[in-house]
């Protein structure tokens, strides 16, 4: 069949994207009053007006609304094939906030096009998405290519961390049917190029440290050399699970072997873009980077267990700090987890290291921690499939990279569905700023990703042996 252009694209979907991106359907997270301001509401029955305008055997467009939780719209395609399986498509409408002033002539709700690319908030993360999923699937029937039943699920808690997500998987477990292929279009790669593919992803702990010395400060020039200092102590338990000079991580339950295949994608990446990872950082001058190559690189920023103080409290701004011996300081510690590491273990891991011999006045509560994620193996007819699809679509082979991040809902997928097959792929590359301002979408990127699902979604409806 005849790949789908830029212009199919912008017939079909751009005004209903547009329209999409002047709602300020912030996550719940970012808006208390998400429930009676009704941007979401909005959002979600204008992707399902949409969707029910396609031309499709056999659909149907149901939005899903249990208490309290945030809707979710399900878009279900009947299959025009042989195939008993479902294959679902997910992709989310809640946005994050503006985070900052955009640019000139540029707003996070005031969606603009810049030769091919629409800026505004969400339209990369994830708006596309609904477009992307369903226009494949038409133009499929429209060319008489056989697809499987295809279930379009578009969550709204996702930039919360999917809270909302598990409970409507229980509530559509049924209807679901036989998973067997898992599509995530929320994600990207490096480049626009090709397509890339998501192989793993790191897990988080959150801990926060308060050490207590004091009921109330007291002249430091009077207790101090008798009285200890909360930031000392702080200091002592840090070098429990962190080497100072070093950063590495002395907890060995948060170390994890690398799989070949990954160290391999590294090496093969570093080969083809040097230290892009490093090029790209807004490092201060003299600032010693840690790692000892590119491809250390990569995978110090997607494997290696790390600890980050993200948030210290009990400490004044230099301007009005006083002599004074402080009566506690506190510490928010933020740890990435390499993907294959369970976050509960770790957990357990740092709370007895910080605990251990730590004065009694120290308090150490968890505040978040969950898992990473690792892409099963790719089965071989998914394997040929994905070299198929980026080679049609972007005239070369796919990338595979790992993201140092975290994505809740490709956890939760993946442990309750381990035996699926899993696509994790999407538009976001250099300069989409999706958390930050001037977020964009790259129109191109946005066809070449829906052609790619297409060819994906052809190989799996054609595949006779499944096992
Ligand atoms: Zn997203």
């Amino acid at each position: 069949m005849p790949p789908i252009s830029l212009s199919d694209f912008e017939r079909d979907a751009l005004e209903a994207l547009t329209a999409y991106a002047t709602i300020p359907c912030l996550s719940p997270m970012f808006d208390d009053e998400w429930e009676r301001s009704g941007h979401i509401d909005r959002a979600v029955e204008l992707l399902a007006d949409w969707a029910l305008a396609r031309t499709l055997a056999d659909f149907d467009v149901s939005i899903h609304r249990l208490a309290g939780r945030t809707p979710v719209l399900c878009v279900t395609v009947e299959s025009t094939g042989t195939s008993s399986g479902t294959a679902v498509l997910y992709g989310h409408l809640d946005k994050q906030p503006p985070l900052g002033a955009w640019s000139e002539g540029l707003g996070p709700f005031a969606p603009a096009r810049r030769g091919d690319r629409l800026y505004a908030r969400g339209v990369a993360d994830d708006g596309y998405s609904t477009f992307s999923a369903l226009l494949a699937i038409e133009a499929m029937e429209a060319n008489n290519v056989a697809h499987s039943r295809c279930v379009v699920l578009i969550e709204a808690s996702e930039e919360s961390g999917s809270p909302d997500l598990e409970v409507y998987l229980d509530h559509l477990t049924e209807h679901l049917g036989d998973v067997e292929l898992m599509i995530c279009l929320d994600s990207g790669g490096l480049t626009y190029d090709r397509l890339w593919l998501t192989t793993s992803l790191r897990g988080i702990v959150n801990v926060v440290v308060t050490l207590n010395v004091l009921t109330q400060g007291l002249h430091s020039g009077s207790v101090s050399g008798v009285v200890p200092s909360s930031f000392r102590l702080l200091r002592q338990m840090l070098d429990r699970v962190e080497d100072s000079s070093t950063g590495e991580i002395l907890v060995k339950e948060l170390h994890a072997e690398i799989p070949a295949e990954h160290v391999a994608a590294a090496n093969e990446v570093a080969a083809e873009f040097g230290d892009l990872l490093t090029e790209s950082l807004p490092t201060v001058d003299g600032v010693p980077l840690m790692g000892s190559s590119a491809a250390d690189r990569v995978l110090r920023s997607t494997w290696h267990p790390t600890l980050s103080v993200v948030g210290m409290g009990g400490i004044p701004e230099p301007e009005i700090a006083g002599n004074v011996l402080r009566p506690y300081t506190t510490a928010v510690l933020s740890f990435r987890l390499p993907p294959n590491v369970d976050a509960q273990t770790a957990k357990a891991a740092i709370f007895e290291a910080l605990r251990t011999d730590a004065p009694p006045s120290a308090v150490v509560t968890i505040s978040q921690a969950a898992n990473g994620w690792m892409s099963p193996p790719l089965k071989p007819w998914l394997r040929d499939a994905l070299n198929d699809a980026s080679q049609k679509a972007f005239g070369r082979a796919p990338g595979f990279s790992g993201e140092g991040g975290s994505i809740p809902f490709l956890a939760s997928l993946g442990m309750r569905y381990p035996d699926v097959q899993f696509v994790a792929t999407g538009v976001l590359g250099p300069m989409s700023n999706a958390h930050g301002i001037d977020e964009m979408l790259d129109l191109p990127m946005a066809v070449g990703v829906t052609n790619a699902v297409i060819t994906v979604l052809s190989a799996y409806a054609e595949k006779t042996d499944r096992t």
